[in-house]
């Protein structure tokens, strides 16, 4: 391990054990003075919270969406593996998934509870293919007010992942995006979204460069602001000078590269972009993260687990010549900022 690797790691580790200070939930029924986290276990004060913050990670979930079982239905394992994170200096995590991706949510309270390792979790809709038939007939306002009602039910802390199933939005994707800017806006809850590209893969060329901006149109125009907005899978974007990322950056949105260490685009490439984005002066809309959704990852298998965006995909960060004060701020100041938040209703 490189000493600078080695370094980070120890300061991670000693920001992990320092431990957070969870607020109590829903006291007397009090909103939490200033802006906090909203975990699922209590609000989180930023400044009370220490090391990494994942913000689209995977829990609970099934993929593909209609296979019968998923190495997360295995709860204890999902314990085990986020207290290795835990100890691998993971301060939170963001679960990305929602009832339509069969995220069960009492998975999530328990993983949460019994590792130690504070969650936010998340509500929305994912992308056409997993709509509930009654999406289609309700307004975006009907729809917003389900979301706005299954998030003060849950305690969920973001929207999140909002998606799209082909390179255009359909009409009905654009009235969720349009009913999740709704919510955000009644709720005070950050989004987070998904965009379905590619890299260089073939069907790449059918995914027009654009979608993400598009994507912020629609939430921009419902009423979202974009600081708290994150937008998507932009790391899975072939773009090496990071155009999409710093047009999304310069909109005042957070650019998520939210799939490292997966090989839609190599790690290499997404460091190229990342430094693009950061060389043009936008470090401060960086998010990262690892999507993380596949058994070969798992600690149990071998793999670097829930914290490889620290372990595995930050290191090459810092070999292209990232200073370590700035990988910080990236890996803790910028999610915390994302999602800290004055919840509404
Ligand atoms: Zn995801």
């Amino acid at each position: 391990m490189p000493t600078h690797t080695r370094r980070m790691v120890l300061s991670l580790l000693a920001a992990a054990t320092a431990g957070v200070r969870l607020t109590a939930a829903g006291q007397a029924g009090r909103p939490a003075a200033g802006r906090v986290i909203r975990t699922l276990r209590g609000d989180i004060a930023p400044a009370d919270l220490r090391g990494t913050v994942l913000f689209h990670e995977h829990l609970s979930m099934r993929f593909p969406l209609d296979a019968a079982s998923h190495f997360t239905d295995d709860v204890p394992l999902m314990v085990d593996e986020a207290r290795a994170a835990k100890a691998d200096g993971l301060g939170l995590i963001v679960d990305g998934g929602h009832p339509d991706m069969h995220r069960r949510l009492d998975a999530l309270v328990r993983i949460t509870t019994e590792s130690g390792l504070p969650v936010v979790g998340s509500g929305g809709f994912y992308m056409q293919r997993t709509y509930p038939p009654a999406l289609e007939t309700q307004s975006a306002e009907q729809i917003a007010d389900g979301l706005v009602a299954d998030a003060a039910r849950e305690r969920l802390g973001a929207f999140g992942e909002i998606g799209q199933q082909g390179g255009v939005l359909t009409a009905t994707e654009t009235k969720v995006l349009q009913a999740v800017a709704k919510a955000s806006v009644r709720t005070g809850l950050p989004v987070f979204t998904h965009n379905p590209y590619l890299g260089l893969r073939p069907g790449a060329a059918d995914i027009p460069h654009d979608a993400a901006l598009r994507q912020l149109d629609v939430l921009e125009a419902a009423g979202a602001p974009p600081a708290s907005l994150a937008i998507g899978h932009v790391c899975c974007l072939h773009d090496p000078k990071a155009a999409v990322a710093i047009a999304i950056a310069k909109r005042g949105a957070f650019v998520g590269f939210d799939r490292v260490t997966l090989a839609l685009v190599p790690d290499a490439d997404k460091v190229v972009a990342a430094m693009a984005l950061i060389e043009a002066g936008h470090a401060d809309r960086l998010l990262l993260s690892s999507d993380f959704a596949s058994a070969r990852s798992l600690r149990k298998n071998g793999g670097a687990g829930l914290a490889q965006t620290a372990t595995v995909f930050a290191p090459l960060l810092l070999k292209a010549g990232l200073p370590q004060a700035t990988l910080t701020r990236i890996l803790t100041e910028n999610p915390k900022r994302f999602l800290a938040c004055t919840p509404r209703g």
